[in-house]
């Protein structure tokens, strides 16, 4: 389905051309260099992905090249003076992958599994999710490797305001614009903010998005990933004819996106059978009351132990029998082995890079809907650019408008999406793909090339 407007140079791309592109831009000096993904790390899948839209859209080998490559990295060393005195270094990134359509925007993850791949992967699908949803951001990612639960908040605050510091020359409301993700919280982006601010000498909310209400966050931010999980679910059983309030489903992952997604599910009617996190997991084949099961972790910190459910792994969560999966945690767990296994009939992607190359093949032949996370977890971006828009008016939106707005956006890259799919006999993932790459590709046309 080549689109002669949005290619560049001679030719379209042969699949052979395409089919190992990080060898290739890693045997090749003349481009940035990009350190070769390990094999199903969220990097491979992620340049798997855009060479499978960059395959169905004809784009020739320099516009993938210009597609792949992230344009600005930072890497920076964060000492970080502890509690009892001793001192301890950590890394830190900020990735900027695209940002023709608009400044950088993507979240800062803390997690001891932090490295520059897994960042430029998530900053890649920055991209092409704020295209998708057609907010005026290009895609970027930050991450420290540190595991937050070993240290104290003081700790914590003194690793985020040296981050911030030295990551100052690239970030601001019109550069690169940070949310939170696995690991940081509203707390956090108060911190970056802060930070910024004071070394500017006036407040700029809009350097970051899922800030606390008080400091210029946005009512509805919180929860706007979860709730646009829910309505991709909705819209893509609706596909199908079928009701939220008719299916059961299991959520990995109990945390931002988990947590949320899991009550606006039982809000909905759902039957929520599983749920999930990092200690462990737990069924009940009724249903988990999940308000009470809400209140347990409040108390306690997991869903392990909540009274009435047996427990289940990670693992068995995956393999239930139930109508729909949302996978809500980390990368890489439906692999071609985990996606054998799956019942479900849809897998709502609520995590980033749930599923690798080869777990979506198995799904494909086996039938399941993926909900791509690039569609499917876009609320928090949606939300995030109208606290951005709402901080540079100086003027604040009821919860009303935001949950409406998010709602329509929502519905309408749903529709596009599905709509191309079925026009073009595409998986719901090459459809998004293939809208957000072309709108990418389209701005690097139209600005043209310089000098
Ligand atoms: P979080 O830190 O709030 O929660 C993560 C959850 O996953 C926790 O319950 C944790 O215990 C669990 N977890 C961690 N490792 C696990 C493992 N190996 N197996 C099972 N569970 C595990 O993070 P979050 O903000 O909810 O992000 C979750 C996912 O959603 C990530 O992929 C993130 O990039 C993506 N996402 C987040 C947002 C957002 O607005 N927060 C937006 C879009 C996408």
């Amino acid at each position: 389905m080549p689109d002669p407007s949005t290619t560049s140079g001679a030719g379209a791309t042969t699949p052979d051309a395409t089919a190992d592109l990080t060898a290739d831009l890693t045997a090749n000096p003349d481009v940035t260099p990009l350190t070769a993904p390990r094999p199903a790390s969220a990097l491979a899948t992620a340049q798997a992905q855009l060479a499978s839209a960059v395959e169905i859209l004809g784009y020739d080998d320099g516009l993938h090249r210009m597609l792949a490559t992230p344009r600005r990295e930072m890497n920076v060393a964060i000492p970080l003076r502890r509690d009892d005195g001793s001192v301890e270094l950590f890394t830190g990134y900020r990735v900027q992958h695209n940002i023709s359509r608009g400044p950088g925007k993507g979240g800062l993850r803390y997690a001891p599994s932090v490295d520059v791949d897994e960042v430029r992967a998530l900053a890649m699908w920055m991209t092409w999710k704020c295209a998708v949803v057609d907010v005026p951001y290009g895609g970027a990612k930050g991450g420290v490797t540190i595991d937050p639960s070993r240290y104290s908040r003081a700790e914590l605050e003194r690793v985020t305001r040296r981050y911030t510091s030295e990551i100052m020359p690239i970030i601001g409301p019109e550069r690169d614009i940070m949310a939170p993700d696995i690991g940081t919280d509203e707390q956090t982006m108060a911190w970056v903010m802060d930070t910024y601010s004071v070394n500017l000498g006036y407040t700029i909310p809009a350097v970051t998005t899922g800030k606390p209400l008080p400091v210029g966050g946005s009512l509805g931010r919180a929860t706007a990933t979860s709730r646009g999980v829910v309505h991709a679910a909705a819209a893509a059983l609706g596909d199908a004819g079928v009701r939220l309030d008719e299916v059961t489903t299991a959520v990995q992952g109990f945390g931002k996106v988990g947590s949320h997604a899991a009550r606006f599910l039982h809000e909905a009617g759902a039957r929520v059978v599983a749920v999930s996190d990092q200690f462990g997991g737990i069924r009940a084949a009724d249903g988990l009351d999940v308000p009470a099961l809400l209140t347990h972790v409040a108390h306690t910190g997991s869903v392990v132990g909540f009274e009435g459910a047996d427990a289940v792994s990670n693992a068995e969560l995956l393999a239930l029998d139930v109508d729909v999966l949302v996978p809500a945690a980390v990368e890489n767990v439906l692999d071609e082995h985990t996606a054998g296994r799956v019942k479900a009939r849809w897998v709502v992607e609520g995590a980033n890079g749930p599923t690798t190359t080869g777990g979506d093949r198995v799904l494909a032949e086996r039938g399941i809907v993926v909900v791509p996370d690039i569609l499917a977890n876009a609320g928090g971006v949606v939300v995030s650019y109208f606290e951005w828009v709402q901080a540079n008016q100086a003027y604040w939106w009821t919860e009303h408008e935001i949950a409406e707005r998010l709602e329509q956006r929502m519905a309408s890259a749903y529709a596009a999406v599905s709509a191309l799919s079925r026009r073009e006999s595409l998986s719901l993932r090459d459809a998004a793909l293939v809208i957000g790459v072309r709108r990418v590709a389209e701005a690097h046309q139209i600005r043209g090339l310089y000098p």
